[in-house]
């Protein structure tokens, strides 16, 4: 459907929490301790818990159980963002949380033998590649790493600082350095993210940081060839660009999907003696407090979105606000010991509404 509700005209976030199953170690270890969220699904409610007596309320879009599956996950956090972008739009799908709660388990999970449980990236180009047309229209993909307010190319480790430049006119944001490859089959692409992988692994290990103290950034550029002469598609609310004189000549419509596995969002122990710790944890926090200030900007309403404080929003500037779409997944772990972490998680999506 291409319907759209008041979410895409006045750019406000839809924001979704999802509670991440205990693991073993939290089996044992909290065996007799409650979880430290609750969750009220039907009510689009999570409850966090100050002690056995006690909790705090809060409303979200959508709540996500523990038993949420990847397939329901993907249609009510990001396949309407995906349906806006494949209509013209641009969209943003963003996974924010602690490390080890669930972001690439949500985003960028393969899952090659067990495809039911593929994420959000897999399940977003399949839609895209299903919907598209192979003679008229385009479909390229970037895969980045945002590490230390330096972007690198994981399609092509070479190119490791890649800038962003903004088109003065437009608005439009483009990263003319970095590897961009056309995308025709799932295969390929399932293929492409492999590689990304392997080469973010690699160069993380070179870097000597993990990738939870990085971001992965897919673009997803969409060309669509369509009919001139139909009013719904008026260049006020897309990226239209007219190839022709006439108004019966083919429109090419441009829209950018951009989906983020974040950084994990926990505060870094600042007085850690590993090298880079500290540079790391600067950096994390810049680019999380400035995406942190731009979607509160979105949820406002306001007309000021402070996008210049990093390269984060420097890069997403054109994929949210105005006609863009964008979409917050927020994830949580159910350990009592992180209630911490878990409140300050929650407080972010909360801002984000
Ligand atoms: P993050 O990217 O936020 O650091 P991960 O996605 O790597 O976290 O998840 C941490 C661990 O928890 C992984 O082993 C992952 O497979 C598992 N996990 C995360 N979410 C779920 C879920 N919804 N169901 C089952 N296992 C999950
Ligand atoms: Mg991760």
């Amino acid at each position: 459907g291409s319907s759209r509700d008041d979410s895409a005209v006045s750019g406000r976030v839809r924001v979704a929490v999802r509670l991440r199953p205990r693991n073993e170690e939290e089996m044992l270890a909290d065996a007799d301790f409650a979880d430290c969220v609750e969750l009220q699904p039907e009510l689009k409610r999570l409850k966090l818990r100050k002690n056995n007596w006690d909790s705090d309320t809060y409303e979200f879009d959508e709540v996500l159980t523990e038993f949420a599956s990847q397939k329901r996950v993907y249609e009510v956090v990001a396949k309407p963002v995906v349906e806006s972008v494949l209509d013209g739009y641009n969209g943003t799908f963003m996974a924010y949380g602690q490390t080890g709660t669930g972001k690439t388990y949500t985003v960028g999970r393969l899952g090659e033998e067990d495809t039911a449980n593929r994420g959000i990236m897999l399940r977003a180009m399949e839609d895209i590649i299903a919907e598209v047309s192979p003679e008229n229209d385009l479909v390229s993909v970037s895969y980045l790493q945002l590490y230390m307010e330096t972007i690198q190319d994981l399609l092509n480790p070479t190119n490791d600082n890649i800038s962003i430049v903004e088109d003065p006119k437009t608005g439009d944001v483009s990263l003319p350095g970095a590897t961009v490859v056309e995308i025709r089959d799932h295969k390929s692409f399932v293929e492409l993210l492999q590689l990304g992988e392997a080469h973010r692994f690699a160069a993380n290990t070179k870097l000597n940081t993990e990738s939870s103290r990085s971001h992965a950034i897919l673009m997803v550029n969409i060309k669509r060839s369509v009919k001139g002469g139909n009013s719904a598609l008026s260049s006020e609310n897309g990226n239209i660009t007219l190839t022709g004189k006439t108004s019966k000549a083919p429109i090419v419509r441009k829209s950018k999907l951009v989906i983020v596995d974040l950084a994990g969002s926990e505060r870094i122990d600042k007085s850690g003696s590993e090298g880079h710790t500290l540079e790391e944890a600067k950096s994390i926090n810049l680019s999380l407090s400035a995406l942190g200030k731009c979607i509160n900007a979105l949820a406002e309403n306001s007309s000021h979105v402070p996008v210049r404080d990093s390269k984060l929003t420097r890069l997403l500037k054109d994929s949210f606000g105005g006609t863009a779409r964008t979409s917050l997944i927020i994830t949580v772990g159910p350990s009592p010991r992180h209630r911490g972490e878990t409140s300050s998680t929650i407080m972010f999506g909360q801002r984000a509404m």
